[in-house]
């Protein structure tokens, strides 16, 4: 079935205010979430790039490349993010490598604010320095912004929008909102997609190395992040 998204007004012509957006722009995001609820990720996608052309950016955190996969089949120039903390896995780097060149990427990888020495993993403001501020930088450039985010990845994650306007005042679109892991697992093998290297050692959802361990059967693929802490998010969805 055909999704029918009506068009919403162009934003310069309703300047967001650190108060939220105004309230036609509110109800017109709040359609475009119900009209998406049940729309196929490629639909999202199409829905987003059609609305904001080169305005938006897709974060990608390469633990997988299905958001990459989809997203490149709707716009092949799309411009894309990663956050490089200076902790990420050696096997990480390598998939960014092989999968940036394997679709011809057009990405943008942020350094992180300070050296590995000042604030370092574990510390208060780790994730602080290599990653909210770096993405805020980079969104700053931009109105809407594209996930990963899945409702099943956490409780807090469980009721986010497809579409929605975030604390930022950026419209966020999460196209991936409805799946499951299996639904991503199902992708990677149907398209024959590029696999991270630690998957075959148990690692699922990849963040940087000192805080990801692989799960054992049984459980959550978000238990194996920050494992011997209560945190479960790093700021990037706040
Ligand atoms: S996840 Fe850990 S290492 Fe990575 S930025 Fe946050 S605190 Fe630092």
């Amino acid at each position: 079935m055909k999704t029918i998204v009506k068009r919403l007004p162009d934003l310069d012509e309703f300047p967001i205010s650190s108060s939220g957006p105004p309230a036609v722009l509110a109800r017109e995001i709040e359609q475009a979430a119900a009209d998406l609820e049940h729309a196929r990720a490629e639909e999202v996608l199409a829905w987003a790039v059609e609305r904001f052309g080169d305005d938006l950016l897709v974060a990608t955190s390469f633990q997988d490349c299905v958001l990459i996969d989809l997203a490149v089949k709707v716009k092949p120039s799309i411009r894309f993010i990663f956050l490089d903390t200076g902790y990420h896995f050696p096997e990480t780097l390598a998939f960014l490598d092989d999968v940036s060149k394997h679709y011809d990427l057009n990405i943008d990888i942020l350094a992180p604010d300070v050296p590995l020495d000042v604030w370092p993993c574990g510390s208060q403001r780790c994730c602080e320095f290599r990653k909210v501020q770096p993405l805020n930088r980079a969104l700053a450039g931009v109105s809407a912004w594209i996930t990963g985010l899945k409702r099943i990845d956490t409780p807090e994650r469980a009721n986010a929008p497809v579409v929605n306007w975030d604390t930022k005042g950026l419209v966020k679109v999460n196209p991936l909102a409805t799946w499951t892991d299996e639904d991503i697992e199902s992708y990677v093998v149907e398209h024959d997609l590029l696999r991270h290297p630690l998957n075959a050692q148990g690692y699922v959802s990849i963040g940087c190395a000192p805080t990801t361990r692989p799960i054992g059967v049984g459980e959550h693929p978000r238990d194996g992040r920050w494992p011997d802490s209560a945190k479960t998010e790093c700021g990037l969805h706040l």
